[in-house]
Formats: structure tokens, sequence, C-alpha cells
């Protein structure tokens, strides 16, 4: 596996690889790989002749309150997954070379990105689109590959690149969970365990609004006040900042239950904010 840190390298090989016709699929990441990650590189082998993953911490996409700095960094085992799963090239850029002096431009994916977590996290997404966008002209793929567990993100990303005819297909692979339920996620880390058995209501949120919905509620109200009541009721919650049923397309939350149905949750466990998400369609 080749480690690439400098964009304009990074540039060359895709264009050479494009020039030999072989597609590449991109895997943007933060690092801190889990099973969810490695979930997206499948994929993106199985589809693709050339696998290219990058690691980026994003400055942009965190505010100035939130854990940019203790946001987990396990280099060494990250290059060991990646090797066995049998990626071919790894991106690894630092800050100044993705934001050298004078970097002025943003993305901003309009009405998408003030919905669900854009209320709680100003900015956070333009930050996302913006090197999302550098991401793609850097690795020029074919297909890119993103997680459900960030739903809104995988909705953004799909518009700017309709929008702004990036010509990369958005794959979108469902969310990995732990046996018993919990999402993977980087930050699962900073769970203490009886933090981590806490979290666990927001599954169970989740599942008892699909049962509700599957049961025949019409009622979006009464959804999202059956996932309410459960994550109030888990002592360490210390905050819900949204658990409701919303529209997959526009992100609108819904009063009526549709055929098409996203239950999305942020909450606050302590000071760690987790999100997760699940589709029903009836
Ligand atoms: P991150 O490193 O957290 O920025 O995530 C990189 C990519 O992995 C994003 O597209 C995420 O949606 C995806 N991802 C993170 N956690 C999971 C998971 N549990 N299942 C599937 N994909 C995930």
């Amino acid at each position: 596996m080749e480690i690439i840190r400098i964009p304009r390298i990074m540039q060359q090989i895709s264009e050479g690889h494009r020039l030999k016709c072989r597609s590449i699929g991109l895997v943007p990441t933060m690092g801190a790989l889990h099973e969810g990650h490695l979930s997206l590189i499948k994929r993106s082998k199985c589809e693709n002749d050339i696998t290219v993953v990058s690691i980026f911490i994003n400055p942009t996409q965190f505010d100035p309150n939130e854990d940019l700095d203790k946001y987990p960094k396990e280099v060494d085992s990250d290059i060991q997954k990646l090797k066995d799963a049998g990626v071919d090239t790894l991106f690894m850029p630092d800050a100044v070379q993705m934001y050298p002096d004078g970097f002025s431009s943003s993305i901003k994916v309009s009405g998408l990105d003030e919905k669900l977590c854009g209320a709680f996290r100003p900015g956070h997404f333009s930050g996302v689109s913006t090197v999302v966008c550098k991401l793609f002209n850097i690795a020029r793929p074919a297909r890119a590959y993103f997680g459900q567990k960030d739903f809104q993100q995988t909705q953004i990303i799909r518009r700017m690149a309709a929008d702004l005819n990036i010509g990369c297909e958005i794959v979108v692979c469902p969310i990995v969970r732990e046996s018993d339920g919990l999402a993977k996620s980087s930050r699962n880390i900073y769970l203490s365990s009886e933090s981590r058995a806490a979290a666990l209501v927001i599954y169970r949120a989740l599942n008892a609004a699909a049962d509700l919905i599957r049961s025949g509620e019409s009622n979006a109200a009464v959804v999202k006040k059956k996932m309410n009541d459960l994550l109030v009721s888990e002592p360490l919650v210390s905050e819900v900042q949204y658990a409701a049923v919303y529209d997959p397309s526009t992100l609108d939350e819904l009063s009526q239950i549709s055929k098409e149905n996203l239950l999305a949750i942020a909450i606050k466990i302590g000071e760690t904010r987790l999100i997760d998400n699940m589709l029903v369609l009836i």
C-alpha cells in the first residue's frame, strides 16, 4: 500500500489510473478505523479497480468547542488495518497541505445543511462538503463510499455532487453495529462502560419507533414522543438534541408517517455526542 501525503502527487497517481481506464473508489475517513469504515472499503474493492482511503481529521468541520484536539488518532493500527484490507493507496495529508495560506473557498449546500445536526453544529456541513469536494478533485474517484450512519452527510454530498456535476457516483453503505446494536463510531472510545451501556437506549428508541410504525401508527408525533420518552428515561443522557421522524429526501420533520420514514437521533451522554438513524419503509 502506498501512503501519499501531498495532494498534487495523489492527483497525479489518480490521473495515471484514469488514463489506464482503472476505476477508483474513494473512502473518505477521519481515521480511528473500525468495522464500519472497513465495510465501505470492502464494497469499494468489489466495485472498483483501485481503492483509495483518505484519513484526514478535517479541522474546518469542528466547532472551536468541539473535540478536534482529542479526536482519536490511531495511525499505526489504521495503516495495518488498511494493508490487511488490501487498500491500494492511503491518502493522508496534513491540514497545511489541504488548507495552505490564503485558502478562502467554501461550499455550502443550502437548506439541507441547516436541519438536524446542522442546527447544533453551525458550519459543520460546509466544512464537510468543502473537504469532500477537495478529496473528489484530488482522488478523482468514479465512486465514493459513505456510511448511512451519517445520513444527513450522505444527502448533502449527493446534492453537492449533482449540483456541481462532480461525475462521481455516491454509494451509501448500511450502518455497522456492535452485537448489542450500538452503531460503531470512532467516538465510542470516549464512553465509559456505564455510558456505553446507557448509549444502548438509542437503538432501543429507534427499534421502538420502528415497531410502532410497522404496527400501523400513522401519527409521527406519537412516534416522536415514544423515542423522546425512552431517551430521557436514561439518567446518563445529558441532552436530547433531536429525535423525530423525518422525510429522508428533504430532512423535514414529518407530522404523518409516510412511505419512507427516517428515524434520526442525536443525544449527548456526558460530553460525548452520539448520532444514529434508521430508515423505515412501509
Ligand atoms: P468518519 O471517520 O467518522 O468521518 O467516518 C468515515 C465514513 O465511515 C463516513 O462515511 C461514515 O458515515 C462511515 N461510518 C462511520 N461509522 C459507520 C458505521 N457504524 N457503519 C457504516 N459506516 C460508518
